[in-house]
């Protein structure tokens, strides 16, 4: 069977390990971190890897309708709430709940909305000395509305995300370095991804892009920076230009990314499950576990942050990718975003 990754990025957090212990025999400082990153593992039977979330944060205005306004209309909503959000930091939650040791370089505004998301991030474990606040921008913000059959709508406004450079990249690279895995949205600016990306290849990461929003092919030259490639079905038909509405449809877009230099593609097509290639093998449709969906928000979200924290502590692909479809499932049996997003222990019950 070929091997998913290239030599080379396959035994990062063993090889950290054995880091980490060499360090421990000469610096008393960092017995303690090592001690409790080996109980860590331990407990998960695994090693606990390091991920690193290039991308936004957002905060979310939920509300819930009947149905989704059609233009010009207003509903009357049912219920409200404000919760945090953005690919990035729903990510990087669902990652850190999912098992690895998490750090995020992205940038919140000035104001309680950057706050609050940045200690939800700290609440969550989560390393934020790479998260920036802007000056001049505020803190991104997301209008949702989920209706009854679960379906949402979005308009997002990105604030500070937007303010994401090269530059933040070059700031953080010791966080790049640190990781076995690194995460990359495109919720912010295109240079800044392509930053993160070319630098983490350099640096011989992982790397995952889930290319959410999409509006067309990714730019010439992004694919080979990216080992795994997690569009959602509308992404993939962007990516592509082909329909992407069904299984077979999504395998047939999975087989023309791979055509055009994609090394390992994974199609999320919600209640119906996932396109999955790997490598050279033939591509696949795997089904979705069957639960009845209360809110779909942050499925995306939950299956890349499983699937970076499984990759990032050595777990084969295939498997890594059966636990990002059964966290992404239990995810959307509950409402909202980050709130929606199991733990490790949850999965294992
Ligand atoms: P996005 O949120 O990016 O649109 P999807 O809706 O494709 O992503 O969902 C991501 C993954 O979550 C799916 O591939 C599937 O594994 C899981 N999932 C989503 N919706 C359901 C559902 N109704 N039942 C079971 N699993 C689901």
């Amino acid at each position: 069977m070929p091997d998913p990754l290239p030599p080379g990025r396959r035994h990062n957090a063993t090889e950290r390990a054995q880091k980490e212990r060499m360090v421990a025999t000469t610096n008393d400082t960092a017995v303690p971190d090592v001690v409790v990153a080996d109980e860590h593992a331990r407990r998960q039977d695994v090693q606990t890897g390091r991920v690193a979330v290039v991308g936004s944060l957002n905060m979310d205005l939920v509300a819930r309708a009947p149905r989704l306004p059609r233009p010009g209309e207003t509903l009357a909503g049912r219920a409200f709430a404000q919760v945090a959000g953005g690919k990035g930091g729903n990510q990087a939650v669902a990652a850190a709940r999912l098992g690895a040791r998490v750090a995020m370089i992205g940038c919140v505004g000035a104001d309680a909305n950057g706050e609050a998301l940045r200690a939800g991030l700290a609440g969550e474990g989560i390393d934020c000395a790479a998260l920036e606040t802007a000056a001049h921008a505020p803190t991104g913000v997301a209008l949702i509305v989920v209706d009854d059959s679960s379906q949402n709508a979005i308009v997002i406004v990105a604030g500070s995300n937007g303010t994401v450079t090269p530059d933040t990249i070059a700031r953080h690279e010791a966080v790049l370095a640190h990781a076995d895995v690194v995460i990359c949205q495109l919720e912010t600016p295109t240079d800044a991804v392509l930053a993160a990306l070319t630098t983490a290849r350099r640096l011989n990461k992982t790397t995952i892009l889930n290319p959410a929003p999409a509006t067309g092919p990714l730019p010439d030259g992004w694919l080979p920076l990216v080992d795994w490639l997690v569009p959602n079905e509308l992404e993939a038909a962007a990516l592509t230009g082909l329909a992407v509405t069904s299984p077979g449809e999504a395998l047939l877009a999975a087989d023309a990314l791979r055509a055009v230099g994609a090394r390992n593609v994974v199609v999320t097509l919600g209640a119906q499950g996932v396109g999955v290639l790997i490598g050279d093998e033939p591509a696949a449709h795997w089904p979705a576990q069957p639960v009845a969906a209360v809110d779909t928000t942050a499925a995306g979200d939950t299956f890349i942050g499983g699937l970076a924290a499984q990759l990032a502590s050595g777990v084969a692909p295939r498997d890594a990718i059966g636990f990002a479809q059964r966290a992404a499932a239990l995810s959307v049996t509950r409402a909202g975003a980050q709130p929606s997003i199991p733990t490790l222990a949850e999965l294992r019950d």
